[in-house]
């Protein structure tokens, strides 16, 4: 990639639809940056159950945002100067991201870190409203999805690997409460962008889903 020209690349999708692992990937093919945007929305989280808030409480929500740092440094996510990897990736974390993620406040402060990150490197961004709202003039749009009987078993086969007890129904059940709510909400719902290009990714693999993505870029 010349180093003079700057691409920003928005992914966004549903929950399980494979967006970070294509993000990832694709920014390590491409040598520039990955931000997910998911895990800053999980770190708020993490500090909400952490620290005992409500964040329908306006008040303490405001305290808590103006003394919370999210920031990611060598693909770590960094709370407050703590790596919180493994910390925002339990079920509690997931489903309080998706609930607490409806306050603006929390909104507004996380967009405005985004596009700060944006604004002067290449990246690949993903999320729920990277082309619709955060980065809105990308120059690339892609918008992933697969069927939710695929995307519950994705993200049962990644519990499993990480030796976590699974039953599918209820992991097809949270993946489905999740995109109702993620497409729903008030603020900046998940939804395609009209110059999003959509890849159902339920019969393809991740080399698949990379080429076709590529292709776009590269051309
Ligand atoms: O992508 P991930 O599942 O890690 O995101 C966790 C939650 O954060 C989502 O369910 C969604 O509610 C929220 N989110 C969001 N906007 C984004 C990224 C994530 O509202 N750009």
């Amino acid at each position: 990639m010349e180093s003079t020209e700057r691409i920003r690349i928005a992914i966004d999708g549903p929950a399980g639809a494979g967006k970070s692992t294509i993000a990832k990937a694709l920014a390590r093919e491409l040598c520039i940056d990955y931000i997910d945007t998911g895990a800053m929305y999980r770190a708020i989280a993490l500090k909400l159950i952490r620290q005992g808030v409500d964040y329908k409480d306006a008040e303490a929500l405001e305290r808590l945002l103006a003394e919370t740092d999210v920031d990611f440094r060598d693909d770590h996510i960094l709370l407050d100067g703590e790596i919180v990897d493994a910390d925002i990736r339990t079920p509690a974390v997931s489903q309080l991201a998706s609930d607490s993620s409806t306050a603006w406040a929390i909104r507004e402060k996380l967009v405005a870190l985004q596009r700060a990150m944006g604004a002067k490197k290449s990246i690949v961004m993903d999320g729920r409203d990277i082309g619709t709202n955060v980065l809105k003039d990308a120059e690339y749009k892609f918008f992933l999805t697969a069927s939710v009987a695929v995307r519950a078993g994705r993200r049962a086969l990644e519990m499993e690997q990480k030796g976590e007890a699974v039953d599918i129904a209820c992991v097809e059940a949270d993946i489905k409460a999740r995109d109702l709510q993620d497409s729903t909400r008030k603020h900046n719902p998940l939804s395609k962008a009209a110059d999003a290009i959509e890849i159902d990714s339920s019969a393809m693999g991740i080399r698949e889903v990379m080429d076709a993505i590529l292709k776009h870029i590269r051309t």
